[in-house]
């Protein structure tokens, strides 16, 4: 399967099925010498794009939600089979993208109009004024909705985009952009297909701010190579999430929340949970439900209907979360569930007890479906060990109703669950603290970051003038 013209040896990005290593489909890669052109045609198409108002943009773009969703079965196989993840929930990320557009581009388009505030005979205009271009650089775990996150908003601000998808998932991005290009005019938004070359190119280019999903290392590269044109810029990157169970907790709950989100996506989410501190007076109640709801997980290729678990998106992936896993034993933790060898990508949903922050895997983002159990005596141990990270995105506790809340507020990370999953309701952006990022997206917030704000003051005559 192939959503372009069949490709030639030498100028093409294969896309490999990470369950069984049959290609997928392939992308004619774009040289990065030619990444300059892109964006200058982008650069040309976006006076008049920012010339309509936000909300005739966010009208033009609605269709392309009610194609999404008729499209879904089509794009979510793509998506699954070059990503992994069961056909399931491929399908279900294409719905949910195309599902809430109406709602999303409706909210864009109102949260850019200008805020008025007035006093003394004077008035301001706060005006929320697209940056021009944007580069939307994006990873391979969502990877459809890290895209439309935030390719949408910036289109709906009135910048023009070039998306630089992940080099793991290109065909699944080729095929969103081509949906949502039935309904843009020519150059609002490209597509430029490669791997670290074609970002950097498209990074030192001539765009104006960058939105950028993805590890750390790669965007500190991105923050100084933009640092010289003192480009725009929204970097979400990796975590290190904890999750802390106190007396008091509903303990199947907590461990229902821990299995499933360690294991998601097979550990490959930027809010997985990847270290979780359980008090010692309900440690081994915990351990119990913990190792019950591990049992609901089972590995498998993504049409597998039996697996709810795919494959590691690539073999590196694997062969890094199998090293931390033996370098944990090796330091003294316990593996309670799995942590048997396989072949090809795969890796068992494992359950490691007796971890300590001298192990990788208490440190270094693992991005995979391990379960770190760690004991603590009380909550001040707990938020000592859940802060001490140089990440902060999500993190969660579990534990007695008042306890729980004063333990989330001394959390560091920037999004917060008590007795909850940390996703913010409608509305609340997606915010990375520390090393796990800078600025944000989603929300009326996170929308104005694809804006340049431009305060605008006039003399207004007064009543008694
Ligand atoms: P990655 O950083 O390796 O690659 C992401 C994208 O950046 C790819 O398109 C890649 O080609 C490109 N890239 C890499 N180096 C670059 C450079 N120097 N200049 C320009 N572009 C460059 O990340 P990945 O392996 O694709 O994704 C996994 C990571 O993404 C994890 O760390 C995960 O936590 C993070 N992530 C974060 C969020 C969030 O919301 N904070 C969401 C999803 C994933």
């Amino acid at each position: 399967m192939s959503t372009i013209d069949t490709p030639t040896a030498t100028n093409t990005l294969n896309s490999y099925n990470p369950s069984t290593g049959e290609l997928v489909g392939s992308v004619p890669i774009t040289p990065a010498n030619q990444v300059d052109a892109v964006i200058a045609k982008a650069r040309a198409a976006q006076p008049a794009w920012a010339a309509m108002s936000a909300q005739e943009r966010a009208d033009m773009l609605k269709p392309a939600g009610e194609a999404l969703v008729a499209r879904a079965e089509e794009l979510g196989r793509i998506l699954s089979l070059e990503q992994g993840k069961p056909l399931a929930e491929g399908i279900g990320e294409v719905t949910g993208c195309g599902s809430r557009m109406v709602e999303e581009v409706d909210e864009v388009a109102q949260a850019v109009q200008p805020d008025v505030l007035e006093a003394d005979g004077a008035k301001s205009l706060l005006n929320y004024d697209p940056f021009g271009v944007c580069a939307a650089i994006t990873p391979w775990n969502f990877p459809i909705l890290m895209p439309h996150w935030t390719i949408i908003p910036a289109l709906v601000a009135g910048n023009t985009v070039v998306l630089k998808p992940s080099e793991q998932t290109p065909l699944i991005a080729d095929a969103y952009v081509k949906v949502l290009n039935e309904y843009l005019p020519e150059g609002v938004l490209q597509i430029i297909y490669g791997e670290d070359d074609q970002g950097k190119a498209l990074v030192a280019g001539d765009v104006d701010m960058i939105a950028f999903t993805g590890s750390k290392t790669a965007g500190q590269h991105i923050m100084a190579a933009a640092a010289p044109g003192l480009k725009r810029l929204i970097l979400e990157l990796g975590s290190k999430d904890p999750c802390i169970v106190l007396e008091g907790a509903d303990l199947d709950q907590a461990a229902g929340f821990a299995a499933r989100n360690s294991f998601r996506n097979c550990g490959q989410v930027c809010v997985s949970t990847e270290r979780i501190y359980v008090q010692e007076s309900i440690k081994d109640a915990f351990m119990d439900k913990l190792l019950e709801h591990t049992k609901e997980f089972t590995i498998g290729d993504c049409l597998d209907e039996n697996a709810n678990i795919g494959p590691m998106v690539m073999r590196e992936q694997k062969e890094h979360v199998v090293a931390q896993v033996k370098d944990a034993v090796s330091k003294g933790a316990e593996v309670l569930h799995g942590g048997n060898e396989h072949e090809g990508n795969f890796v068992d949903p494992t359950v490691l007890d007796g971890v300590t922050h001298d192990m990788d895997i208490m440190t270094v983002e693992t991005f995979g479906p391990i379960a770190c159990v760690a004991t603590v005596k009380d909550a001040d141990e707990a938020v000592a060990l859940a802060n001490d990270t140089e990440y902060g995105l999500g993190a969660v506790v579990f534990g007695e109703d008042q306890l729980a809340r004063s333990v989330g507020r001394r959390l560091t990370a920037g999004m917060i669950g008590v007795n909850r999953s940390m996703g913010g309701v409608g509305g609340a952006p997606w915010v990375g603290a520390r090393h796990s990022g800078m600025g944000y997206h989603s929300g009326p917030l996170g929308h104005r970051q694809f804006c340049q704000l431009r305060v605008v003051t006039t003399n207004e005559p007064t009543d008694e003038n």
